[in-house]
């Protein structure tokens, strides 16, 4: 049984209040490892030992900052499979995309923002009142809280900024997957990284992730996770007036024009509802699809999407895993149950899967309109529904209902239409004839009930600084 432990001040450490926590495997649902289940006093001592290296991290060059997070990349590639073997056992996600896509995705996020650290400038105003430079400074210690579904890509997305920018980092990945996180940590202490620059702190979100919002020297809070979780933080950092970064949930809207190559982008079209499991804020749940074409694009569509291989994440075939857990697996079903008393039709799935523990095979589901509770709350599984539209208005009608805005996807060879669609969606990304293509440069976030702010290059290191205006009297 394997044992994770916190990673506080360069060293590995056992829950200062002994305890540990179960980790399964989702695909055989058993106990492999076992968790430090931290609390407040575990809090303290990383939050004390981020506070103690800021100093110095904070005094290097940005060249200098960016050269440990080389390294910290170079590192994980060159132990790329054992992460990606990881991260499919402690999640139940495929292999193919640990290994082709995520694993890779958190390098690449550790040597953008290393590149950032050296790229980074800042403004200088003047010709109106004085000579006025700006100063983006670190803020100190910051704390950065992620999810399970994506465990060290959104790790590496949040503490490779935070990082990058001279601040040192408490960060408290998701119990659920706690796995890569501590690899990272592990890792990270090997090349020498100074230690109590990056702290990871394990347990729940109550007893560890609380505390850390709370703690007077934790000077910003980056959040990916649920909306309520948000809510709750946003409460929480309020009072302080904490800088709080807050990236959560969607519903999000596939557009399907008749005129657009669907026939030729199916495969786009179905992962794009069903990666993962629909375990991806990305993923477009509610397609809507043109009347014109709506038959043709149903049998289609069902038919490629019943094609998905579910199955052992081990498997190198195997499109979808099982989801994360049995309190999400429970989650799904019940959303699915709900579906048909709301008078769904189930075009695909939906019963019990026969492989049981925590699989749920592809659901499509008609017949729902853009009020049902399944077209408006996040199922964050591999459930997909389809509403049909006549006209372009009508379609911007149902992709905007509800009360989420993070992504929107239009498939159509207009482009015209796509343009204006694309600046009237209520959405943070709107993609034209792709999904899930990703510019590190450009921001990323949501509105709505998707979140606040934004992630993702310069707007990543804003975040992660302040500023401060110099202003010279001149002339
Ligand atoms: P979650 O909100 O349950 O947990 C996320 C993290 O917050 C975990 O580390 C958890 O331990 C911690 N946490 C829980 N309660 C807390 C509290 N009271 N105070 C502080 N921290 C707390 O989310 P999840 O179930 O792990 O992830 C799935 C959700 O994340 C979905 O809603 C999904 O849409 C969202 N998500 C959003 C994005 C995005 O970029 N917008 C990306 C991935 C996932």
């Amino acid at each position: 049984m394997l044992s994770l432990t916190h990673w506080i001040d360069g060293q590995p450490q056992a829950a200062r209040n002994g305890g540990w926590r179960a980790v399964h495997a989702p695909a055989d649902t058993r106990e492999y490892a076992r968790l430090a289940d931290g609390d407040e006093a575990d809090v303290e001592a990383a939050v004390q030992a981020a506070t103690r290296a800021w100093p110095a991290w904070s005094s290097l060059r940005g060249s200098e900052r960016a050269a440990w997070l080389e390294r910290l990349a170079s590192a994980l590639e060159s132990r790329l499979e054992a992460f990606a073997q990881a991260e499919s056992r402690d999640g139940g996600k495929p292999i193919r995309l640990a290994r082709q896509i995520e694993i890779p995705r958190a390098i690449a996020n550790l040597r953008f923002f290393a590149h950032a650290a050296t790229q980074i400038g800042s403004e200088a105003h003047h010709g109106e009142a004085g000579l006025n430079y700006t100063l983006r400074q670190p803020l100190g210690a910051v704390a950065t809280i992620s999810p399970w579904n994506l465990p060290l890509y959104l790790f590496t997305w949040k503490i490779a900024p935070a990082l990058a920018a001279g601040n040192t980092v408490v960060a408290k990945p998701s119990e659920v997957t706690p796995l890569t996180a501590t690899m990272l940590g592990e890792l990270a202490a090997e090349i020498g990284f100074p230690a109590g620059v990056l702290n990871i702190v394990h347990g729940t979100g109550p007893r560890v992730g609380e505390p850390l919002v709370l703690h007077p020297r934790i000077k910003a809070v980056s959040f990916t996770g649920s909306t309520g979780v948000g809510q709750r933080i946003a409460a929480l950092a309020g009072p302080q007036l904490k800088k709080i970064s807050l990236e959560l949930g969607g519903k999000n809207p596939t557009l399907v024009f008749a005129d657009s190559d669907w026939r030729n982008q199916l495969d786009t079209l179905v992962r794009s509802a069903f990666q993962n499991s629909g375990q991806i804020c990305l993923c477009g749940s509610r397609l809507l699809v043109e009347r014109a074409i709506y038959d043709e694009f149903r049998e289609a569509f069902s038919a490629r999407a019943a094609a998905l291989r579910v199955g052992d994440p081990a498997d190198e075939a195997t499109d979808l895993g099982p989801l994360v857990s049995q309190a999400h697996h429970d989650k799904v079903t019940a959303c699915i149950a709900r579906a048909r008393i709301e008078g769904g039709r189930f075009l695909l799935g939906g019963e019990a899967s026969a492989r049981g523990g925590w699989f749920v095979e592809p659901v499509l589901i008609e017949g729902l309109g853009p009020d049902s509770a399944s077209n408006r709350e996040e199922i964050f599984g591999p459930v997909a529904t389809l509403q049909a539209f006549d006209d372009d208005a009508q379609a911007l009608a149902l992709a905007n209902a509800g009360d989420y805005g993070l992504a929107a996807m239009i498939w159509t060879r207009d482009l015209d239409r796509a343009h204006r669609m694309a600046a009237r969606l209520r959405a943070g990304i709107v993609w034209i004839n792709t999904w899930l293509m990703r510019d590190l440069r450009t921001p990323f976030g949501g509105m709505g009930r998707s979140g606040l702010g934004r992630e993702g290059g310069m707007e990543a290191m804003r975040f992660f600084t302040e500023a401060r205006n110099v202003c010279i009297a001149t002339g």
